[in-house]
């Protein structure tokens, strides 16, 4: 089933206790589009970049299914530029520099040709920007999934919570769920947040896994216990591609499904982690990711006999 992706290409720079890099590919959409590809296709992308984002990036994404006729590039202008420095414990980052450049005028147009997608994947961007997406599909995709982060709770949360009333699933992380609500327990969190229009609500815990909620059930998903995490940038955006690529290609909005979609998400977003950037995304195999996913069967895997 086809995917609309919308978010952000960029460039990163990116430091961790382990290592700096100044400038590398990035942007919540680039995440997404990697990580669903693995899963399904095709995915039609809508981002906006400068003339200085790299032809073989497009080109590598092209051969991967990601329709790019939705991203717009603009001559003479610069890509979104994000620079954050994670702390030691690489769950939390300090947002160092966010440069908008051609984000700031951008105006999504959804291509002729995307309209009917059955899935919409809004990945992190400026609210209005998602509902403007939303506003101009036909026929109303079976499953929307929203991304966002703190960024736009402090500079855009009347465009939020409009939003968030036109949206199946929102996907944010265990601080964005506090800070949204208002409420410092998660369970408490979760209540507020369904009443603001989504039926679903993933919230990501970094290495302590992820939480999806619906109505009165709860299923928890842990993260992969991993020797080495390399570069959490990007994480929860392969969790969010993996999450949808799933759905797609099962075809299956049931919350049953979405158990296991969410460890496909986890699956994705532990390879993210292993290397700088897009890097590992590109590289992994259907193989490394049927092995990755029984590494977390049997993770959780136990037998009880209750007396
Ligand atoms: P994640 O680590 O999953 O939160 O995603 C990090 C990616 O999101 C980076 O590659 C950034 O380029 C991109 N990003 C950072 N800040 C923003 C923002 N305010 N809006 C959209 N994308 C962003």
């Amino acid at each position: 089933m086809a995917v609309i992706s919308v978010g952000t290409m960029a460039f990163d720079a990116i430091e961790t206790p382990f290592g700096k890099i100044d400038k590398i590919v990035g942007g919540s959409g680039t995440y997404v589009a990697y990580a669903a590809s693995h899963l399904t296709n095709p995915i039609q992308q809508i981002s906006i970049v400068g003339d200085d984002f790299p032809g073989e990036e497009m080109d590598e994404l092209k051969a991967r299914g990601v329709a790019l006729s939705g991203v717009e590039i603009v001559p003479d202008q610069k890509s979104f530029f994000w620079s954050g420095k994670y702390h030691l414990d690489m769950n939390t980052r300090d947002t160092l520099i966010t440069d908008l450049n051609v984000l700031a005028n951008f105006n999504p147009k959804v291509p002729e040709e995307y309209q009917g997608a059955e899935f919409l994947m809004l990945g992190n961007l400026m609210p209005s920007l998602q509902l403007s997406v939303i506003e101009q599909l036909r026929k109303r995709p079976k499953l929307i999934v929203l991304d966002t982060m703190n960024f736009w709770m402090e500079t855009a949360m009347d465009d939020l919570k409009k939003v968030l009333q036109k949206v199946d699933a929102l996907l944010i992380n265990d601080s964005e769920a506090r800070q949204l609500s208002g409420e410092f327990s998660l369970v408490k969190s979760a209540k507020k947040i369904l009443q603001l229009g989504p039926k679903y609500l993933i919230i990501k815990k970094g290495e302590h896994g992820a939480l999806l909620f619906h109505q009165e059930h709860v299923f928890f998903a842990p993260a992969l216990p991993l020797e080495d995490v390399f570069d959490p940038t990007g994480a929860g955006d392969a969790f969010a591609g993996g999450f949808i690529g799933h759905l797609s290609h099962t075809n299956d909005t049931s919350f049953e499904n979405m158990k296991t979609a969410i460890i496909v998400g986890s699956a994705m977003a532990s390879f993210c982690v292993e290397k700088f950037g897009p890097q590992r995304l590109k590289e992994i195999s259907k193989k490394d990711i049927d092995l990755r996913l029984e590494q977390f069967v049997q993770l959780v895997n136990f037998d009880i006999a209750l007396v």
